[in-house]
């Protein structure tokens, strides 16, 4: 990983805050306050003038083109994977896979992986807290090859019993797919911890970073997982891009899970062969423009730090959770050990739909359901909770507005 100088006190965030025009409106008659930062986080004036670059100056298609135009887009693109690795500490450029987003990085995994490796009575473990897309990938592969699901219990709080976990490994482990922070609780899962112990069973580790990479400095050696996948939209980047970092001797024996150009070496009516990792999994013309989007997301994060990142949002999100605590009647779902930039709540008498509106009418963004991620809220009791998410962009002020907007709320029904 990119050492980072900076310090938090030396850090400007007003100026910072500039670089996000979006911020600055009104919405419904009053200044935006965007707490949907889980969802999509908001996108600096650098990363949209970059990727206005590329379609003004730039665009062609990449890897095939001779011409200076396409080995123009090509550098620029390719260079992003060299950026990525670097930000997640990866070894090698050629362990960087293309996605469309951590959507598609799990299901490249569950399909190549999950083909080449499951049988019948084989277990993938997974942790009650998932995503859906990191559920629902495991289960049509399981489908498909006699594998069963496992899952982590979490207790009261939102924590993994990692006690059940240790329990449920056994030689029949194949793969332990585990989320790195939780979307629904804000909870920071120990990812080293969970992937050593897969390890000593013999099982593969897939983490979904996708609500860790844009909060965290996050170094894939050093928790030692398999695969840990992550979409651009939450780190400001674009959307309609991601990544699946892979060990390279997964990649290697892996078989692709698209056809079709660039993932070829020779292609006849009797037989083709593939190129290698990684783009023998990267299919057809790329999403360019939002990969060299990308990097230049990597490049604005890195110029802040993710260390005085973290220790900005560690600051607003424990404001948060301090405040939102006072206000009567709110109940906290998660109250984990370790808490990442996200805050969910309920009360008793407010449907989280009724509250998500009414926020909204205030210039308030925040976001209401199940965050899809339903088994986790049914583990709570509730159908849907409202969750505040959390950026480096964020003021205390936009948590006070978020206060005052719940108090509002509340007086409608009282
Ligand atoms: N995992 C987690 C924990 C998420 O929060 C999300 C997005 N809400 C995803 C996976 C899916 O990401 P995407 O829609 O970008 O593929």
């Amino acid at each position: 990983m990119a050492e980072t100088v900076a310090n938090i006190s030396t850090v400007d965030f007003d100026k910072i805050r500039k670089d996000f025009p979006v911020l600055d409106q009104q919405v419904n008659g009053r200044p935006l306050v965007y707490l949907d930062n889980g969802a999509s986080s908001q996108m600096p004036v650098q990363v949209a003038d970059r990727i206005d670059h590329y379609h003004r100056r730039e665009h062609s298609n990449v890897h095939r083109g001779i011409h200076t135009l396409s080995q123009k887009a090509t550098d620029a693109f390719e260079e992003t994977r060299k950026k990525v690795r670097d930000f997640i500490g990866a070894g090698s450029e050629n362990e960087i896979i293309y996605t469309t987003g951590t959507t598609d990085s799990i299901n490249l995994v569950a399909n190549s992986f999950g083909k080449l490796y499951f049988k019948e009575g084989d277990q993938i473990i997974l942790t009650e807290m998932e995503h859906h897309a990191n559920i629902v990938p495991w289960q049509m592969i399981a489908e498909q090859t006699g594998a069963e699901i496992k899952v982590i219990p979490v207790d009261d709080n939102g924590d993994l019993d990692m006690k059940a976990y240790k329990s449920l490994l056994s030689e029949k482990t194949k793969m332990v797919a585990v989320v790195h922070v939780s979307n629904a609780l804000g909870t920071v899962n120990p990812v080293k911890e969970i992937t050593d112990l897969a390890h000593n069973s013999g099982a593969a580790v897939l983490v979904d970073g996708a609500q860790a990479v844009p909060h965290q400095p996050v170094d894939v050696q050093e928790i030692g997982c398999d695969f840990y996948a992550f979409s651009a939209h939450k780190m400001c980047g674009p959307t309609g891009f991601g990544i699946l970092y892979g060990k390279k001797e997964y990649l290697d024996a892996m078989p692709p899970y698209r056809g079709g150009g660039d993932m070829i070496d020779k292609v006849s009516f009797e037989e083709t062969t593939y190129n290698v990792a990684p783009f023998k999994f990267e299919a057809g013309t790329p999403p360019i423009a939002a990969g060299i989007g990308l990097g230049a997301a990597i490049d604005y994060l890195e110029n802040i730090g993710m260390d005085v990142i973290a220790e900005k949002e560690a600051e607003l999100v424990n404001y948060a959770v301090e405040e939102l605590q006072k206000i009567d009647g709110l109940r906290m779902i998660g109250t984990p050990r370790t808490r990442a930039s996200v805050a969910s709540f309920v009360f008793d008498e407010i449907h989280a739909s009724d509250m998500g509106t009414i926020l909204d009418k205030r210039g308030i963004a925040v976001r209401t359901g199940h965050h899809c991620a339903q088994p986790i809220l049914r583990r709570f009791n509730v159908p849907a909770t409202t969750r505040a998410s959390l950026s480096f962009y964020n003021t205390k002020e936009d948590i006070d507005r978020l206060v005052d907007g719940i108090n509002y709320v509340k007086s409608f029904f009282e």
